[in-house]
């Protein structure tokens, strides 16, 4: 049996670097976090529902989204969204890369906080190295107990806030507290809370390696004309590889000559990489195209006056002097598909019905033959008035001449703003006004309040046995 083994964990110590693209990302992070944190606490007028912008109610099975309901019939919006973000990612990865996992996945946004923690309580880098490196003395434990503690209470911040988005955040935040919330909630709470621990605080560039399937995938996305971050291995070796600054090794005019590279091999690149690649040994899995290595670099670039772009967004074609196609055949596909699917989404949710009428047929018995020879059929029929208002709905079926629609007591029906009501309708009609067995017969439903107008037309079938056929009895 061959030894399987496994390389041991190497600790990373991210240092702190400024630029175009730190500033980037901190400020989709603050974005991120306000957006996140905050909007449980949004309240919203509604006229019936809760006063919560965003709330997902699983006990009343609605997704309040601002002025949106979402009930559970609509959940096939859920797999529009899933196949949009699933398009959009396809998109974004053919066109630029790794972008989202640079910039706006959760794993990076929040091991972006972490590290700041870590970095205002023990310092940068080579702080943080040199207190990792000593013996556990009473300041060592503070620091890394303070680390800890605060690394919890964010990630306590982070699942309270995704279980509030689950009800009313007021209420249930007092309850929580005084322990009266549902098992659920703590449970929620508790999974986020250890989740974000242990993968932005423990795990970190370990969830980018070796767990994230998207990690792994994302190449057969890429081409060469996709955007990168790549370093400029022409300017940075050139022939006689990279050296550091010396006399005749000054400017870049001077190692040109020399036909010694742009790189000083300062390493400040590789220090402040989140995942410790060193992005000169060209492209690697691990890259998240965070960009901190293009900010390092262009820093160090300025400082001794080399052109900036050493590190840089590119693509191999660019890389090899050759031009880059943005959109190729492959990238034009993703952008019509994703486009498709978001009208298609969007028309679906302009234009949802606000009544809905499902209509079935009662099957045992499928008709009756009364006594006056008519043969009655009775349905099912359910109505759900989806608007914020007290709705006013009549009832009738065309399709079948002189066919008599019988509800009882309700002629015209009244349903409260969200409800929904079960009718059992019966349907009357003579055999020589059908030619066929199954002959078919339409129900439609009119709100007839003054504000809200709508009408919904359900289609089902009318069965009159065989035997009981005119027509047929006629020879016809
Ligand atoms: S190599 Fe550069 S872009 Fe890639 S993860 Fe490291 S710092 Fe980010
Ligand atoms: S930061 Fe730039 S100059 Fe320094 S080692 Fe990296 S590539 Fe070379």
């Amino acid at each position: 049996m061959p030894e399987v083994s496994f390389q041991e964990r190497i600790e990373i110590f991210p240092r702190s670097v400024k630029g175009r693209y730190r500033t980037i990302k901190t400020s989709i992070l603050v974005l991120a976090y306000s957006v996140y944190f905050l909007l449980p606490w949004l309240r919203w007028d509604r006229e019936v529902g809760p006063a919560q912008a965003i709330l997902f109610d699983i006990e009343s099975r609605r997704f309040y989204i601002f002025d949106l309901v979402v009930y559970a019939q609509d959940i096939f919006w859920l797999a529009g969204l899933l196949l949009i973000a699933a398009f959009l990612l396809f998109f974004v990865t053919g066109l630029a890369g790794r972008v989202f996992c640079g910039y706006f996945c959760f794993q990076t946004l929040w091991t972006d906080v972490f590290v700041f923690i870590e970095r205002l309580v023990q310092g940068e880098r080579n702080a943080r190295i040199k207190l990792s490196q000593a013996p556990w003395t009473n300041q060592k434990m503070f620091k890394m107990g303070l680390t800890h503690f605060l690394w919890f209470l964010v990630a306590l911040l982070t699942g309270l806030s995704f279980t509030l988005y689950w009800g009313n955040a007021p209420e249930l935040i007092v309850q929580m507290v005084t322990g009266k919330a549902p098992f659920a909630a703590y449970a929620t709470t508790f999974f986020l809370t250890m989740t974000t621990y242990v993968m932005a605080g423990l795990a970190r560039e370990q969830v980018c390696t070796y767990m994230c399937p998207y990690a792994r995938f994302q190449a057969v996305m890429f081409d060469s004309d996709t955007l990168i971050v790549a370093y400029d291995e022409n300017r940075g070796e050139r022939e006689n590889g990279r050296q550091k600054p010396k006399k005749g090794l000054m400017t870049s005019a001077e190692r040109d000559n020399a036909s010694v590279g742009d790189c000083i091999d300062c390493g400040y690149c590789v220090q402040v990489c989140p995942t410790g690649i060193d992005i000169r040994n060209g492209m690697q899995y691990q890259c998240t195209s965070c960009a901190l290595c293009i900010d390092a670099c262009n820093t160090i670039m300025t400082s001794i006056k080399f052109p900036t772009g050493l590190i840089r967004y590119s693509s191999e074609h660019e890389l090899k002097g050759e031009k880059t196609k943005r959109f190729n055949a492959k990238n034009i596909g993703y952008a019509i598909t994703l486009i498709a699917t978001i009208v298609l989404l969007v028309w679906s949710v302009v234009t949802r019905s606000d009544i809905e009428m499902l209509v079935r047929q009662i099957r045992q018995p499928l008709s009756v033959t009364l006594s006056d020879g008519r043969i009655q059929n009775r349905y099912d029929i359910k109505i759900n008035n989806k608007t914020t208002k007290l709705v006013k709905y009549h009832i009738s079926v065309n399709g079948i001449k002189n066919a008599e629609l019988d509800m009882g007591r309700f002629t015209e029906i009244y349903l409260p703003a969200e409800h929904s009501v079960k009718l059992i309708a019966k349907v009357r009609v003579s055999p020589e006004n059908v030619s066929q067995s199954r002959t078919k017969i339409n129900f439609v439903i009119d709100s007839i309040n003054s504000e809200i107008k709508h009408k919904v037309i359900q289609k089902n079938v009318f069965y009159v046995p065989e035997k009981q056929l005119i027509y047929k009895q006629n020879g016809k």
